[in-house]
């Protein structure tokens, strides 16, 4: 096993200690980790400038992530007055008083100028962070697939609370063609039919005749199976 296969292993072993999904945690914990090189590099680096500028800054995930960073206050405000000078430079094209003598012909202009603005919204390219951390998310699939079935590997899974369904999907996708992959699922649908099995116990409990009935694992099952579906705000999907 290489050095990089085993400190692939050993960060997945780490999160999936941690409660909720271990793709998730690893997301908040790399885009950390991205931001705040990028405010640090960004700043300095015209190429970066050019790459936040095309995607209008961050989304409003790790936005909030860098809003949150320590010391971010002067890189953030310098590299979004970058991008809303050059969008408002955009903006003025479509306020240019169109001659009133041009008729039809200037209504047919400033529309296209609307609808080519419009696209460069539309077709912005994706948050710089989202796209870096999505190169290092497949990097961690494959690093789980490959090192399956490791027993340590198999025993955090299997002991875990699984993935959400977000992480679940881009394991498939990633994993379309590795053997390993029926195995990993195998173990996530265990996971998913003891949620269910919970649920149903808390649901139960909600009855005023079991009312009185202690909690036991189900107590926060109708919060997880939410994370389950709802992957905290911004995790990329
Ligand atoms: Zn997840
Ligand atoms: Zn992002």
């Amino acid at each position: 096993m290489s050095k990089s296969d085993r400190a692939a292993q050993h960060t997945w072993i780490e999160a999936l200690q941690q409660p909720g999904c271990a793709l998730c945690r690893l997301a908040e914990r790399s885009s950390q980790r991205y931001i705040a090189t990028l405010l640090d590099e960004a700043v300095m680096d015209v190429a970066h400038r050019d790459t936040w500028r095309a995607a209008r800054g961050l989304c409003p995930w790790h936005a909030t992530v860098a809003l949150q960073t320590p010391q971010s206050a002067s890189s953030v405000a310098l590299l979004y007055a970058d991008v809303l000078r050059h969008d408002l430079m955009q903006l003025a094209v479509l306020t240019v008083p169109v001659p009133s003598r041009w008729g039809w012909r200037s209504r047919r202009t400033l529309r296209q100028r609307l609808q080519a603005w419009l696209r460069t919204w539309s077709q912005a390219p994706p948050c710089p962070v989202c796209v870096l951390w999505q190169a290092q998310e497949g990097r961690y699939v494959q690093a789980l697939l490959d090192a399956w079935p490791e027993p340590t590997l198999v025993h955090a899974l299997t002991v875990s609370t699984g993935l959400c369904w977000a992480h679940t999907c881009h394991l498939v996708e990633h994993g379309q063609q590795h053997p390993h992959l029926q195995a990993v699922l195998a173990v996530q649908q265990a996971h998913l039919q003891r949620l269910r099995g919970e649920l149903a116990a808390f649901i139960r409990k909600q009855d005023y005749r079991f009312a009185r009935e202690a909690y036991g694992p189900e107590a926060d099952a109708w919060r997880r199976v939410v994370a389950l579906y709802g992957a905290p705000v911004g995790v990329p999907r």
